[in-house]
């Protein structure tokens, strides 16, 4: 009887334990040289720290690391002038307070995002000619992705009736929305791992997991991307070698889209082409002036600003990305990376109280932008 007690015990503590982010502070520092993008790629290649939100020029990087460590980060940081400001002091103490929201929410019958595992949805009316691409939750983290995409179904779907932006867009448009585009990853953030952000794909060395962000087929491994397993940024074996990135790819080749939309968290960013390169992509201004038509939109119903421009000009080079990917292989030139909020803070981890209101602004922006182009 013993052994038995003992194994069911061992799966009921595999099955619940999550990874604890105790004694982890984020730090927020800025890089301005060629060598402090450097320092900090190859630091988190050996993984000493994570980086939550993209490496970029002059402005600032947020990095987990550890808490006992702090002083020093901090000192090295310094001596670089990299002006290091710690902005999430214990990352753990911040996920209590989140799954303890979650726990009220799902007790009080509240409808939250931990209950979604949907892949395609195709919304539409019989009228629509024109066909858009919504994709959410690419990298499992970023929680307010999925929540977002979910927000545009639910108003979509029960606003159509009422008029409105809904109706009007559904009239033109067939919307083609996945939720969660890596939804192995996204179980994961729930069960084990809050901060995992690649797919879940054993790749050796005992580690896990491909970032879908930079395995897709164009430009692929051209810069801004890992070919070590254990990174979090390895863009994998080959080129478009992850289900996740195929089925998008069998999905979307050989069909006509007028735009391709990709949700990220965070920062506040709607971003054009390219990533792969800091070279601006033909008719820039044009794609730039369409996504201030949206980003305007989004603003006015909350008044958060968005940052419009390439990714690779504004933030840093990564290649391997699903925008270049629709852009430059499928030809979609409306192609456009977003990234939700917040700026900073408590980044990934934004309280569930925002979800509403995210969803409310972003819904505006994305409508009038599809009705610009
Ligand atoms: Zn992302």
């Amino acid at each position: 009887m013993l052994p038995l007690l003992y194994i069911i015990d061992c799966i009921i503590v595999q099955v619940t334990s999550k990874k604890s982010y105790d004694g982890k502070s984020v730090l927020s520092v800025i890089p301005f040289k060629e060598s402090h993008y450097k320092l900090l790629s190859v630091l988190e290649e050996q993984n000493e720290i994570n980086i939550w939100n993209e490496i970029r020029r002059n402005a600032s990087v947020d990095i987990m690391i550890d808490q006992y460590n702090k002083s020093s980060w901090i000192k090295l940081f310094n001596s670089l002038d990299m002006k290091p400001v710690v902005t999430i002091d214990n990352v753990q103490k911040l996920l209590n307070s989140e799954e303890k929201m979650l726990n009220i929410q799902s007790r009080s019958g509240i409808r939250s995002v931990t209950d979604t595992y949907l892949t395609f949805n195709e919304i539409g009316s019989s009228l629509a000619r024109r066909n858009v691409f919504i994709d959410c939750g690419i990298h499992a983290r970023e929680w307010i992705s999925p929540a977002t995409c979910l927000f545009f179904i639910n108003e979509f779907l029960t606003q159509y009736s009422a008029g409105g932006n809904a109706k009007q867009i559904m009239d033109t448009y067939k919307l083609h929305i996945v939720p969660v585009l890596n939804p192995d990853g996204y179980a994961y953030t729930h069960s084990k791992d809050r901060m995992w952000r690649k797919n879940r794909k054993p790749v050796g060395s005992n580690c896990y997991g491909v970032d879908l962000n930079r395995n897709f087929g164009y430009m692929w491994n051209t810069g801004g991307s890992s070919a070590s397993p254990c990174s979090e940024t390895y863009h994998g074996g080959s080129p478009m070698s992850e289900n996740e990135a195929k089925a998008m790819q069998s999905y979307m080749t050989g069909k006509t889209w007028d735009s391709y939309l990709t949700f990220h968290s965070y920062g506040q960013w709607w971003f054009t082409n390219w990533g792969y390169t800091d070279t601006l992509p033909p008719q820039y201004t044009e794609l730039v002036n369409k996504a201030k038509i949206g980003a305007d939109a989004l603003k006015s119903v909350n008044g958060r600003s968005y940052t419009i421009g390439s990714s690779a000009v504004l933030l840093y080079v990564a290649s391997g990305g699903s925008e270049d990917w629709t852009r430059g292989t499928l030809n979609i030139k409306y192609s456009y990376c977003l990234e939700l909020p917040p700026t900073g803070g408590s980044g990934f981890i934004l309280p569930t109280n925002e979800i509403k209101k995210v969803g409310a602004e972003t819904f505006k922006g994305i409508c009038e932008y599809l009705k610009a182009i």
